[in-house]
């Protein structure tokens, strides 16, 4: 590696996937196609149609291929997302809307496409939700396939890449991710994708170190420069000098012993030293990350985001192909329960209609469990999916944004009439359990009413700070004022908890809260029974735990909710911790 180089160059990215890499560049082109809007005569037009048609096909047969040579290595979960690239193929928006442009503006096949996709991810670009604005990228991903296929354009595959190396590319798809031999590949970094994207769920699952969102890493870097990317901190170097080199070998080492000493963890209980049992589960939204959730010693699914599934498409998913989704997890995780969250999105963010309810405050509009009461069929196709999944495992149900005792009476009616058309015809776990997220400050206030109504509480803190703060979870300019430890936040905390226990029931947290190891003794010693996390934090959180006491950590919650700020909760949780537990945190 050509250390003597001192022209060493720092990129900040997205962290997508933990995870030191050390290696040489190799670039493969994945840059977008460059297509051109050509007139077309009249009669040209049904060419045009021929062409995009036949291109489609024959981008359908490539996937299905694809697929077909990626089964031997992959289990048949792992490849779903080229089943909703497949889809995509299908969707009536974007064949109908392209071929509209062929013929009302009489242009080329290429230059229609492309118009669809401008439109379509005009649409994604303006949905708030960070995860869903991603799913453009599908969209965008799919397209450059039928452009290429019509363009006579050929890809280098992921699949015969050798070396040992880091690969750089635009974007890569997630097909390119399923291809990946992390023998060959030891990481990659990208100008494009996000925190949420299928690609990066992919490199988390399979646990690929990988950067993304560097904008214009493609144009910096040429084949064989080295690199270090930290998968953590989203920091890449381009040919670090000496000093920066060691700095990361050392550090590399280090992640790896962790990680090594980590999963020795992994079947050891979730106990505190003075025997106090907690469960630590994992958060999904796909069914590639159950086994992550498996390696880290999860004992289960606390939170199961079911929003993926009704991605870009322009109908519902129905009953049947959402049972067959819930079935597989259920299955993979089993023994282990999973915690099925109903659909947790706005309006129509979720179809392909395009017609997006203009709504002023979108994270106080029309969604979650509101969408799901005003549509109380799409509901109960999902309620009956869940029952139905039951059958093959332990399987929990709750309701998202939950604001009111009305709105939890309403959907467990709806849940009830749901197993009665179930019944007879169907197996299904009759006492599953039904809980509510708790997300919104007047559920906090309510605790104590909602408890008498639902089995367990499950604490979303992701929107339960933005709602409590007012704080947009989302807007960076804000990001210093989002405080966990905010005395109103450690408040609620503590409300949920003892209303939950006063009435016998359960109080989890699937927010990110539950997966910072440091806010692990506030946690236990408010008395939280369960904490859904992402699979790496599992281990992570547990190493604290086993090493707490519950009396110590009961005199931890107590002191930090005596704080009148949130900077001097901090203050003192960092000094506890160093002085209880700094061994535990490396
Ligand atoms: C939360 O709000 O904390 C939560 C877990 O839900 P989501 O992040 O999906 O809104
Ligand atoms: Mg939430």
């Amino acid at each position: 590696m050509a250390l003597e180089r001192s022209d060493s160059q720092e990129f900040r990215g997205i962290g997508a996937s933990a995870g030191i890499a050390i290696g040489q560049v190799r670039i493969t082109d994945r840059r977008r196609v460059a297509v051109t809007e050509i007139a077309v005569p009249a009669d040209q037009i049904p060419t045009e149609l021929r062409r995009f048609a036949k291109a489609i096909e024959r981008a359908k047969d490539e996937l299905a291929a694809l697929k077909d040579q990626l089964s031997e290595s992959h289990r048949p979960e792992h490849l779903c997302v080229i089943d909703a690239h497949l889809m995509l193929l299908d969707d009536t928006m974007l064949l109908g809307e392209t071929t509209q442009h062929i013929e009302r503006l009489s242009i080329n096949a290429e230059g229609a496409l492309r118009r669809t996709l401008i439109h379509f991810k005009s649409f994604f670009d303006a949905v708030d939700d960070e995860y869903l604005r991603e799913r453009g990228g599908d969209v965008e991903t799919v397209v450059e396939r039928v452009l290429r296929t019509m363009m006579g354009e050929k890809q280098e595959p992921i699949s015969q890449i050798d070396g040992k190396v880091i690969l750089v590319a635009h974007d890569l798809s997630p097909a390119d991710i399923l291809q990946i031999d992390k023998s060959k590949v030891i990481g990659f970094i990208t100008d494009l994708g996000g925190k949420t994207s299928h690609s990066t769920i992919l490199a988390r699952a399979f646990e690929i170190p990988a950067v993304v969102g560097l904008e214009r890493i493609t144009s910096e870097v040429s084949d064989g420069d080295t690199v270090i990317l930290d998968g953590a901190s989203g920091l890449v170097i381009v040919n670090p000098d000496q000093q920066a080199f060691r700095d990361y070998l050392q550090r590399k080492q280090r992640y790896e012993y962790v990680e090594r000493e980590l999963s020795k963890l992994k079947d050891l209980p979730a106990v505190t030293l003075d025997g106090h049992r907690m469960r630590l589960k994992g958060n999904v939204e796909f069914i590639d990350e159950v086994g992550s959730i498996n390696r880290h010693g999860g004992e289960g699914i606390g939170l199961y985001r079911t929003e993926m599934l009704f991605l870009g498409r322009d109908t519902l998913p129905d009953e049947e192909e959402q049972f067959q989704a819930y079935a597989a997890i259920v299955k993979e995780m089993a023994p282990h329960p999973v915690t099925i969250r109903t659909l947790d999105i706005g309006g129509d963010k979720c179809l392909n209609e395009l017609n997006l309810a203009d709504e002023m405050n979108p994270a106080l509009g029309v969604r979650a469990i509101r969408l799901s009461l005003r549509q109380p069929e799409a509901f109960k196709a999902q309620l009956r999916a869940i029952l139905r999944a039951s059958a093959f495992g332990e399987v929990r149900l709750f309701f998202p944004m939950v604001s009111g005792l009305a709105e939890v009476r309403s959907a467990k009616a709806l849940f009830e009439q749901a197993k009665r058309e179930l019944r007879g015809f169907f197996a299904f776990d009759e006492q599953l359990a039904v809980g509510i997220m708790i997300e919104i400050p007047s559920a906090v206030m309510i605790a104590d009413l909602l408890a008498a109504e639902v089995d367990f509480f499950s604490v979303g803190t992701n929107d339960l700070i933005q709602y409590s703060l007012a704080i947009d979870r989302t807007n960076e300019h804000l990001s210093s004022l989002y405080e966990p430890l905010h005395p109103a936040v450690l408040r609620s905390l503590k409300m949920v908890v003892d209303a939950a226990h006063a009435a016998g029931i359960d109080a989890c947290i699937c927010g990110e809260m539950a997966g910072e190891p440091e806010y692990l003794p506030i946690l236990l010693g408010l008395g939280f029974d369960e904490l859904s996390m992402n699979a790496v934090s599992i281990p992570r959180v547990k190493k604290i735990l086993r090493r707490c006491t519950m009396v110590a950590a009961r005199e931890v919650a107590a002191r930090v909710l005596t704080y009148a700020t949130a900077a001097e909760a901090d203050a003192y949780l960092r000094g506890e911790i160093s002085a209880r537990f700094s061994e535990s945190f490396d």
